[in-house]
C-alpha cells in the first residue's frame, strides 16, 4: 500500500501530482545589544536577563534564539502561511524576490 505524504498543516493526504509545497522556516534572534527597560542600570539589566534565562528550559532557550522548521504543505495551508506573512509585514505587495531584482539594476 502506497502511502501519500501528508500536509503538515492540515494532515490532508497530498496525492501524487497535486500541488504541494516544501517550506523551510528559519528564525534567528536579532539582538542589537540594547535592553530598553534598563538603560540606566546595567546591574539590574544583567540580573533581569539571567532571571529570565533561568526560567526557561534549555530547549526553550534554543528555540528562542534559533528556530528552524521544515514542512510540506498543501496549497491551502501554503496560501494561509503566505497570508499571515503578508499580515506581519503590513504591506500591500509582498514580493520576496523584489530585493534580488533591485540588485540587478
Ligand atoms: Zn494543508
Amino acid at each position: 500500500m502506497f502511502s501519500f505524504k501528508k500536509c503538515d498543516g492540515c494532515e490532508k493526504d497530498l496525492q501524487m501530482g497535486s500541488a504541494k509545497y516544501n517550506v523551510r522556516v528559519e528564525i534567528t534572534s536579532d539582538f542589537d545589544g540594547f535592553l530598553p527597560d534598563y538603560e540606566d542600570d546595567e546591574d539590574a539589566a544583567m540580573c533581569s536577563v539571567l532571571d529570565h534565562l533561568g526560567q526557561m528550559s534549555a530547549e526553550e532557550l534554543e528555540q528562542d534564539v534559533h528556530l528552524e522548521a521544515e514542512m510540506t504543505l498543501c496549497k491551502a495551508c501554503r496560501d494561509r502561511l503566505v497570508d499571515s506573512i503578508e499580515g506581519l509585514r503590513d504591506e500591500d505587495d509582498f514580493e520576496p524576490k523584489s530585493k534580488c531584482r533591485a540588485n540587478l539594476h
